[in-house]
């Protein structure tokens, strides 16, 4: 997710901050160029634009770049607090001419681009990196940069985003759509560190490869596998059906009652594990809409049993009008019994209307150990928390330490080359340059140390 993450990496690498994980940014220009191709019509013909692609890398990279200098539209541009109002502000003036100027198509083009990171986030977190942190006992605080080397090595994926935010516009976007001021020059040290370390990333990725592979060995065997909640494919998934909804609310032919664009369980799934303590009995649902935090509670979420009792639950929100919704309930459910999540029809969609109508997500528990054949025959057995899915601890073969470019990292664990952007002022939030001497330490170097203050702490679910 932070750009922090990937300065960090080489001198921290060893270091346990207790951060969150999400994605790193070569993740997030991935994911957003993967669902280019799994939208269609109009919108593909915007995102599919050879001339806009710089725009939607940058989009993608841009929350993130807010927290490598430690400014508050990081955070607020990675969830609908921005991406709604920006997208007002799209439509109010571009919508007339149905989007089809050079103007209205690059700012759909930042918008999807920046979605993308948004939904790259809240899927990867809530889905994926949750099942690392049972799956490999970890705390997985290292998964975002580690997934992000497993796709340079494995994929040969780089970015190449250029860290280009329309320095001079966009501060007055931020004021037009009431969000943290910014200021050409601060945007400008944003990019640079960004999008310095997106390009930076792949010449360290082989040198970090195998460490965090053996470090989240599920992770690492299973980030890419398209039956795996949250997994890479199903990031881009969730992504591309996004896009298509934020679309809909460009021509203002939204729904309000969407149904969700993805959730565990997924509808009428079966074999829904019963353990509470089990990952994979851990509910989430992303919505299509970002929803207004007040109408989100245990009171409006709610998961429904036999005889339409309530089964007491704990509900928690990730980010600021985002749109996933996550639910741990209190006991372990019924064996072979039908259930349905339900998120009732007076939750808003944030800036916007009540659903209107309870969307609902029936599925249907496994049954109990000796009575499974009453239950649909599963095509692999279901991991539980005490019978935890079976990794490779190595990584394929052929594909550790030993390949591709190696970085050293010196003793001090600092990286021993700078990359090519230019550093953060040392003055930034306490992050004084004061703080190591070495004469040997770049500036960078600097930044990570510094970096590991920066991250941002998720809300568990
Ligand atoms: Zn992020």
């Amino acid at each position: 997710m932070r750009i922090a993450r990937y300065i960090g990496v080489a001198a921290l690498s060893l270091a346990g901050a207790g951060e969150a994980s999400a994605n790193s940014m070569v993740t997030h220009v991935w994911v957003a160029e993967q669902s280019i191709a799994r939208v269609e019509g109009p919108l593909r013909d915007i995102v599919g634009d050879p001339a806009l692609r710089a725009v939607i890398q940058n989009g993608a990279i841009y929350p993130d770049s807010g927290y490598s200098v430690r400014a508050d539209y990081g955070e607020w541009a990675h969830w609908e607090s921005f991406l709604e109002p920006y997208l007002q502000w799209i439509r109010a003036r571009y919508q007339a001419e149905n989007y089809r100027s050079p103007d209205a198509r690059r700012h759909v083009a930042f918008l999807m681009g920046n979605a993308a990171h948004s939904m790259t986030d809240q899927t990867f977190d809530q889905y994926f990196v949750e099942r690392v942190r049972q799956y490999d006992r970890t705390d997985a605080n290292d998964l975002d940069v580690g997934s992000d080397t497993w796709l340079i090595v494995e994929h040969n994926v780089t970015s190449a985003a250029d860290g280009a935010f329309w320095f001079d516009e966009m501060p007055g976007i931020h004021m037009a759509v009431n969000g943290p001021p910014v200021t050409p020059e601060l945007l400008r040290r944003a990019a640079g560190l960004t999008a310095g370390a997106t390009q930076w990333l792949p010449r360290i990725a082989h040198t970090l490869y195998a460490l965090r592979w053996r470090q989240m060995p599920w992770g690492g065997s299973h980030y890419m596998d398209p039956a795996t909640p949250g997994s890479y494919p199903q990031i881009v998934s969730a992504t591309a059906a996004y896009w298509s909804f934020l679309w809909q609310r460009l021509q203002n032919a939204a729904p309000a009652d969407a149904a969700p664009l993805y959730s565990w369980p997924a509808p009428s799934q079966t074999n829904f594990p019963v353990d509470r303590n089990d990952i994979e009995s851990r509910i989430v649902v992303t919505t299509a809409w970002g929803l207004d935090d007040a109408t989100v509670s245990a009171a409006t979420v709610r998961v429904i049993g036999p005889d339409e009792s309530v089964v007491p639950a704990r509900v928690s929100r990730y980010g600021s009008e985002g749109n996933t919704v996550m639910v741990r309930t209190d006991g372990d459910l019924a064996f072979n019994t039908a259930y349905r999540v339900e998120l009732a029809g007076t939750i808003r969609a944030y800036r916007g209307a009540p659903i209107g109508r309870a969307l609902t997500i029936p599925f249907r528990t496994r049954c109990a150990p000796d009575r499974l054949a009453d239950c649909p025959a599963l095509p692999v057995p279901l991991p539980t928390l005490a019978d935890p899915p079976v990794s490779n601890p190595q990584p394929p073969e052929g594909m550790d330490a030993g390949t591709g470019t190696v970085v050293m990292v010196d003793d001090a664990g600092l990286p021993t080359k700078p990359p090519m952007s230019r550093p953060a002022a040392s003055s930034e939030g306490g992050c004084s340059a004061g703080r190591r001497s070495d004469a040997g330490v770049s500036a960078l170097a600097m930044l990570a140390v510094c970096a590991a203050a920066l991250r941002r702490r998720s809300k568990r679910g």
